[in-house]
């Protein structure tokens, strides 16, 4: 941050009084610029038939990691609620028609200052297809998701925990709620074709 949002001053950084760490504060107006993490809120949409169990997917046409597989998910904005937030951006990457259901994972990402939280869904149909922010939205079975070409950490977490959750629901059980600190780094990008 170079100048204040209120004022047009440049800030400084520096520790406010009763503060313990540094800010950005505009001299001129006083303005303390508080920095928190951002959400990011998806889904995991499901598609159940004859045993069978696929998982949607969206292949990002945008950077950070173009021509990787996603679960949708995004930045949540100012005036929804998470569960909102999930639905949206289901619909726009992947379009797709979801019925939301229990909060799946919490992810918190402190070293890029996120937290990420997954919601499970079930498609409602087959009619989905990609969004602008998508190449392609493609239904996977376990054995076909592509777990070297995944986008970010908290998609590989979420999807190794719920195709674990899966063997626990044929013995009877129920999905769980999965909270994790995730440390991993990203995979190395993808050699150029
Ligand atoms: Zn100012």
């Amino acid at each position: 941050m170079k100048f204040c949002s209120e004022c047009a001053h440049p800030v400084a950084l520096a520790i406010p009084e009763g503060d313990n760490r540094p800010r950005y504060v505009c001299p001129h107006c006083n303005t303390i610029h508080y920095q928190n993490p951002k959400m990011v809120i998806g889904s995991i949409p499901v598609w159940e038939q004859d045993g069978k169990v696929q998982v949607l997917l969206c292949r990002r046409a945008i950077e950070p990691r173009y021509g990787y597989w996603t679960l949708p998910a995004g930045f949540m904005e100012n005036e929804e609620t998470t569960g909102q937030a999930a639905v949206r951006e289901t619909e726009e990457e992947a379009g797709a028609n979801v019925e939301l259901g229990k909060l799946f994972t919490l992810l918190n990402v402190a070293h890029v200052h996120q937290v990420h939280m997954f919601y499970l869904a079930r498609l409602l149909d087959l009619d989905f297809e990609p969004g602008i922010e998508s190449l392609e939205a493609k239904l996977f079975t376990e054995a076909e998701i592509p777990w070297d070409e995944l986008a970010f950490p908290t998609i590989r977490t979420t999807l190794e925990l719920f195709f674990a959750d899966r063997i626990k629901l044929r013995e009877g059980g129920s999905y769980g709620f999965h909270s994790r600190d995730i440390n991993r780094p990203m995979l190395a990008p993808r050699e150029p074709d």
